[in-house]
Order: C-alpha cells, then structure tokens, then sequence
C-alpha cells in the first residue's frame, strides 16, 4: 500500500516511508491511497470477534502487504492487552471507554501500534521520536516508547497547561524519555515539532520522527475501537441506526471513525463534540475553515485552535462540505455545560464522566433522534481530572493505582522557550545520532 500527501505535492511513500518520516515533504499527511472495504458477511461476524481478532483483521486491511502477518499478528495483540468496554449509561446511550489502557486514556492504542510498527522498521538505526502534546498524547507515547532500544522520545509540552497527574505520566520516566517544558501553548509546541522535521539541518544530522496523531500508525488503528464498538452493541441488538459521537480536539480519533465508516462499518451518522475550541464546528455551520488561536478549557486535550487531521477529513471527502455535514454534525459544549453535564449524569444515572467525555454524552444526548443509538467515546478516566470531577460531583475519584505510581516519581523536565533556535540548538546536542 502507498501513502500520499494531503497537500499532493510530495511523491507518494511506502508504509515505511510514511511511518519513520511522520509529515510529507510538503506538510501533508500522509493518507493510505485506498481504503480498503470489508464485504457485509464479515461485518455481520463482528459481533463474533475478540477486540484483538479485529484488530488483526483491520490492520491487516491497511498493512497486510507490507508487514508479514504473524508479525502483524503479534503487534496488534500486545497492543490490545485490554478492553475498551462499551458501557451502558442510559436508555439508547453507550459509553465507549477508550481508557483502559497503561496511562489510562485513548491514546495508548495509536501509541503502542506505533511504538511497535516503528520497532519493526527501524532495527538498523536509531530514530528520535517528536510528540508535542496539551495532555495525553505525551503520556500515552512516552509509556509507548518507554524502554523501546534505539529510540528516543522528547515530550514537548505547554507550562502549567497539562494536568499534574498528565505531567507526572511523562516527565518522571527517565530513560529514553525527555520531558520539555515548552514556555508556550500547544499550538507553539505543534509548530516546534514540525519546524524540525523541515529543517535541513535537523534531517540531516538526526533520523527524527513524529509521534502525533499525524503519524499513519497512530490515527489508522484507532479505528479499531469503532469496529469493537459497534460489535458489542451489535452483540445486543442495539447496532441499528447507531450514532458515534467523538469528543474531538486534533481531530485524529473523529477522522479513524470515518475510515471505519468508509471501510463498511455501519454507523449512521457521526457527532463531533468541541469543546470551546470550536474552529470545526464554525466549518460544519459555514463552510470555511478559520484556524484560531487555543483556549483553555476544563477538556485540555481537546485545546486545539489548528487541528492537524482537519486535512484528512477533507481528504476523504474530496474537500465537498456538504458530503462532510451529511455524515457529521457539531457541537460546542463550555466549561460551565461541562460541570453540569458531570454532575448531571452522575447524579441521574450514577456514571462517573471525565470532561473530555462529558462533551461527548451532551452533544449526543443533545443530538440523539428517536430510534437512533447512542455510543459516546469516553476517552480518559475521571480519575485523570480529579480535581474538575470533584468539583462537578462532591464525590471522591479515587486515583487508580496506575496512576498513582506514577505520581510518586520526581519531575525531570527542561524548561525550553517558544522559539525553533532554541530546540534546534537543544536537539542537536541532546538527540540520539
Ligand atoms: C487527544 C484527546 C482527545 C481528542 O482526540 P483527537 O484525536 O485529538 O481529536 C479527547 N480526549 C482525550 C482525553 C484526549 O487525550
């Protein structure tokens, strides 16, 4: 299979070429060339199949021509060594819980596929690995990586916008992982990480990679959840007329559900939930694209002004905004709906909701219809926003004891400012060569 740019400027790269290399030349994203489809008989045998079973049988689809199969095989199953439940809420409503996982949130999947496939590639010759993140990604791709030989991760994130316990996941591990404290906001460190991949100095002293959610084996195997997904409520009869929403920051996790959708998986509409970074929202009501700058909100994962697979969406869509709001429609959801809808559900139904997942359950309670079923990805536990939780709530969330391990580390980031001189400067003395 061959990849090509979203930018179409840049030749088309094999898997290998996609993966170690992260964005195309010409700041696209790379995108498979086709999507391969799934006949209907094998969609009906879901509700059949493991979550690993499925996993194999999707990434096969995507790279079964370019990674023998029992190798395939094994990366898919240590990727998913746990569950993603779809968990009953309410009357017609499923709450997907993407969060199982080691750093207990949706990221770990992507992370773990792609820590492996790059494992895999990069036998001869050591690679550093960028990822610049607002919460989560850093956590779930610095545990991905943890450990991995001949690779090097540096976690670039903003000062004092990150969650303590989200800091503690990715700047006490040591290792072959650098944490660095980027006076800045997630947009800055999203523009760092990609000056370097195009500066020629950069390219030609280091093998770097990306870890974002624009790396190909990291936004592809998200879809595996949505298969699992509709599998399980298909198990209860409850598949028809199902309707996914996704609480959407970067975008990645949204675009993986329409590639699902695109590969055959039944799914009859799609809600994207914003919270107040609403910049995809205002292109679902109008029609233009208007990147703004982040705000901070309660669903600090989702604080993004830019979002990178923005690109891809359009991509699938050959870049037509009605086909686009024909499968998609938006929500905004604010801090202050945030709180209530916590307190709300918790205090209706006895679900305990993290504030990436409340955005999620109120714009598809919002926008669920008669007949239809609802499945809400919940992408990180409560436990992650303690402090927000607590306050919707009154009720204590205790930390899981994953997560409080990691607490009792000790902070070892390096303070970095905004500019690409200073993280050039920094790489080119700190990179693994
Ligand atoms: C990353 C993240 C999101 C947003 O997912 P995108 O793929 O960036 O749209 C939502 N919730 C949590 C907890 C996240 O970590």
């Amino acid at each position: 299979m061959q990849y090509y740019s979203t930018e179409q400027k840049a030749p088309a790269a094999s898997l290998q070429q996609a993966v170690v290399q992260g964005l195309a030349e010409d700041r696209g994203l790379y995108m498979p060339e086709r999507i391969p489809t799934f006949p209907a008989d094998w969609i009906r045998r879901l509700p059949e199949m493991s979550f690993v079973e499925i996993g194999q049988e999707v990434a096969a689809a995507f790279f079964g021509e370019d990674i023998p199969r029992a190798e395939l095989d094994r990366i898919v199953a240590e990727t998913l060594s746990f569950d993603c439940p779809a968990v009953p809420v309410e009357e017609g409503i499923y709450s997907l819980e993407l969060f199982h996982g080691p750093t207990l949130a949706f990221k770990d999947v992507g992370a773990r596929f792609m820590a492996r496939l790059l494992g895999h590639f990069t036998q001869e010759g050591n690679v550093n690995v960028l990822v610049a993140t607002s919460g989560d990604t850093g956590s779930a791709v610095a545990n991905g990586f943890l450990g991995v030989p001949g690779t090097h991760v540096f976690v670039l994130y903003p000062r004092g916008r990150v969650s303590p316990v989200q800091e503690a996941q990715f700047a006490t591990l040591g290792q072959n992982i650098t944490a660095l404290e980027v006076d800045g906001s997630f947009d800055d460190c999203q523009a760092l990480v990609k000056a370097a991949f195009l500066d020629p100095d950069l390219r030609g002293a280091l093998r770097l990679t990306s870890a974002n959610s624009i790396n190909v084996a990291r936004f592809l195997p998200q879809s595996f959840y949505y298969f699992h997904g509709y599998a399980q409520l298909a198990r209860l009869g409850k598949a028809d007329r199902l309707v996914v929403c996704v609480p959407s920051g970067n975008l990645g996790n949204l675009c993986a559900a329409l590639v699902a959708a695109r590969m055959g998986l039944p799914v009859h509409r799609f809600i994207a939930a914003n919270n107040r970074n609403d910049v995809f929202f205002q292109y679902l009501q109008t029609g233009s694209y208007v990147p703004a700058l982040s705000l901070r909100t309660l669903a600090n994962a989702m604080d993004v002004g830019n979002p990178s697979n923005f690109a891809r969406i359009l991509n699938l869509y050959d870049h037509n905004w009605l086909k686009i709001r024909k499968d998609i429609s938006g929500a905004v959801v604010g801090d202050g709906t945030i709180l209530t809808t916590i307190r709300e559900c918790y205090e209706e139904t006895g679900y305990l909701l993290d504030p990436h997942g409340a955005c999620g359950y109120r714009a598809l309670k919002d926008g669920l219809r008669e007949g239809e079923t609802g499945l809400f990805c919940e992408t990180a536990h409560p436990a992650k926003f303690q402090e927000t939780v607590s306050r919707a709530t009154g009720a204590d969330v205790p930390l899981p004891d994953r997560l409080a391990a990691f607490l009792t580390g000790s902070k070892q980031s390096v303070p970095l400012s905004a500019t690409f001189p200073a993280f050039k400067t920094y790489l080119l003395s700190y990179a693994l060569r």
